[in-house]
């Protein structure tokens, strides 16, 4: 039976392989702008997330490893889901 193939880029940290091209949706709404979740990216090593307008947005898709360290962090689980990273489509606030 023919398979469909797939691309996948992965990155490695902590140890282990994480398969990229996921982002963190962030709701608005929700997001107190406190920057845990940008900080301890940060921290880590992705940078993906800073603060625009109050709120945090993932200035850097292309660095997410898709580890979702951001959505452990928030205290308003404002991160909830991870969405693939569609570079023509960038990601618009939920
Ligand atoms: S941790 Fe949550 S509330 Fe704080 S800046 Fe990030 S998304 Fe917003």
């Amino acid at each position: 039976m023919p398979g469909k193939t797939v691309q996948t880029e992965t990155a490695e940290a902590f140890g282990r392989t994480f398969i990229k091209g996921n982002i963190p949706e962030i709701n608005s709404v929700r997001c107190l702008g406190c920057r845990n979740c940008v900080n301890l990216c940060k921290k880590l090593g992705p940078n993906v997330l800073d603060i625009v307008d109050g709120v945090a947005k993932p200035v850097r898709p292309q660095n997410c490893i898709g580890d979702g360290a951001c959505m452990l962090s928030c205290p308003t689980k404002a991160i909830f889901l991870m969405s693939k990273y569609d570079p023509a489509a960038p990601p618009v606030a939920v």
